[in-house]
């Protein structure tokens, strides 16, 4: 994209007040059946959602206005043309970046839903880590009977991805993440122990590394170092997407300890292909070395004449 007077901004804004949708109606009523199904994916046992009286999970708004794989009618040109203008200009990837959403009226099974969406809004052209590109904020309007139930306002920043600096330039491994509930694990990983969390409460094992006991809720917990012996439990090959720093295709392999827990990590040693579930593996030690520094992973190893 060319620097100065932005035209395809101006083009973009055109586009804000449209309709994106109009006169949508919810595929079915509000109900408890998909109400009910919404919370045990979601683990929600609120009595609220339960039973005579019940409400639906206000998270649930837009639920009641998915199209499903047959969409929708009412759906506008407008906001297709949008991100038709954003793909020509060579803004073709996508990210949604953030929701908002409003209630001002309990949905309860029963309720037949209507919903309108407008382009709210396009912003000036903005350069992030990504890239650079345009965000375009939808609103929904969700009503029952005219009474407006929610609004469900959506962003997503449409973007010409980055180009790296120098296409020699390798991509760092990603970092593991550590925060003060894993630090402890890392700790050992760096002088080569691999070490399982331990309730002190009731001495059930635990990985990955928590602040409390699920077993117990007990808060209190110390370590024991693992044997360093496991088997393949379960393994994914990736293929795609493909990750910067890594290359595809290789295994991800779900590591059961011979103590109990299980932990993700690589399995090495055999090519991807000849990864199995059950097959015996020890833990190693790897180090990695790029622009960051120094990284030690552990990483599982199939024990000898067993690939
Ligand atoms: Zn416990």
């Amino acid at each position: 994209m060319s620097e100065g007077v932005d035209e395809l901004g101006a083009r973009l804004k055109a586009y804000e007040g449209r309709a994106a949708a109009v006169a949508g109606v919810g595929k079915d009523p509000v109900n408890a059946p998909m109400i009910r199904h919404w919370c045990e994916a979601m683990g929600d046992t609120s009595k609220a959602y339960r039973g005579p009286g019940a409400i639906a999970p206000p998270t649930m708004l837009q639920v009641w206005t998915m199209g499903g794989l047959s969409g929708h009618e009412g759906r506008t040109d407008a906001y297709d043309e949008l991100l038709g203008l954003l793909d020509e200009s060579g803004c073709t990837s996508v990210v949604a970046t953030d929701c908002e959403q409003e209630y001002p009226r309990p949905l309860r099974p029963g309720d037949e839903v209507t919903f309108d969406a407008v382009i709210e809004s396009v912003s000036d052209r903005k350069t992030t880590k990504l890239g650079t590109g345009y965000f375009v904020t939808t609103r929904m309007d969700v009503r029952v009977g005219g009474e407006l139930a929610g609004t469900h306002r959506f962003r997503i920043l449409k973007y010409a991805p980055a180009r790296r600096k120098s296409q020699a330039e390798r991509p760092r491994r990603p970092r593991p993440v550590v925060n003060r509930d894993t630090a402890g694990f890392w700790e050992g990983v760096a002088q080569h122990r691999l070490l399982i969390q331990r309730c002190t409460g009731c001495g059930t094992l635990r990985h990955p590394w928590l602040p409390g006991c699920n077993a117990c809720g007990c808060l209190d917990w110390d370590t024991v170092e693992a044997s360093g012996e496991g088997t393949v439990y379960s393994y994914v090959v990736m293929h795609h997407p493909p990750f910067p720093a890594f290359e595809p295709p290789y295994a991800v392999g779900l590591i059961e300890l011979a103590e109990g827990v299980r932990m993700v990590s690589n399995v090495v040693g055999v090519p991807y292909d000849k990864v199995r579930i059950g097959l015996p593996v020890r833990v190693e030690f790897r180090g990695y070395e790029d622009e960051e520094g120094a990284l030690v992973l552990p990483v599982f190893r199939v024990v000898e004449g067993e690939g």
